[in-house]
């Protein structure tokens, strides 16, 4: 049986790790479309053109070890501007949400765009001062000498060029459940979050 759990919001939200802890929960597979749109901006960082890029991503581009650092997450947000890019990776994400068995993806317009039918939509949510210092407690791991100003700063502008795009603006989709993570700790927030999903699950079958 095919049922998918979308998750949306901002960076740094929570979202990646609730939706891991989500899909263990229920067994279901999990994508992170985020690392998508950050493959394509690290080829861009290479010297491939961004359309190009997205349309002959492969999974060893998915597995690049420096996914995760700021620069890539600044060019992620740049290639997901542009509409081309977008259309290249609807048909991977659908056919992932639809797979047997059950399935959790994250990122920016899973409920809106990449599968309004989902069954279980939730759009997570912190204040950009909370995100920000969970951001930057990460990076400080690295490099003792990160800055929070600056990371606060990229935090909204990237929220800034999330939510004002013409494709597939960040926004919750109509029937989402909103979950506020800035007061709850992990564990709560993924108590709320199974409740929501299992109460549609359990309809569903
Ligand atoms: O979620 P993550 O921070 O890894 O995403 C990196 C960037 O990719 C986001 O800032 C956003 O611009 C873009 N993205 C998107 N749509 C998604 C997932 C990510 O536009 N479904």
């Amino acid at each position: 049986m095919a049922f998918t759990v979308a998750i949306d919001g901002p960076a740094a939200a929570g979202k990646g790790t609730l939706s891991k802890a989500l899909a263990a929960h229920f067994g279901f597979a999990h994508l992170d479309t985020g690392l998508l749109y950050r493959a394509v901006g690290a080829r861009m960082l290479a010297g491939v053109e961004p359309v190009e890029a997205a349309q002959t991503l492969t999974a060893d581009d998915l597995s690049a070890p420096n996914l995760r650092t700021p620069q890539v997450a600044e060019a992620a947000s740049k290639v997901a501007v542009i509409g081309a890019v977008r259309a290249a990776l609807v048909d991977f994400q659908r056919a992932f949400a639809r797979r047997d068995g059950g399935a959790v993806l994250d990122g920016r317009d899973i409920g809106t765009v990449i599968c309004p039918e989902a069954e279980a939509k939730l759009f997570v949510t912190a204040s950009p001062e909370v995100r920000a210092r969970r951001r930057w407690l990460e990076l400080r791991e690295g490099d003792p000498a990160a800055d929070f100003e600056t990371v606060l700063g990229d935090v909204k502008a990237r929220d800034d060029r999330d939510m004002n795009r013409a494709s597939a603006p960040l926004r919750p989709a109509e029937d989402a459940v909103r979950l506020d993570t800035s007061d709850l700790g992990i564990e709560a927030a993924l108590a709320a979050a199974i409740k929501v999903v299992e109460k549609r699950y359990r309809s569903a079958r």
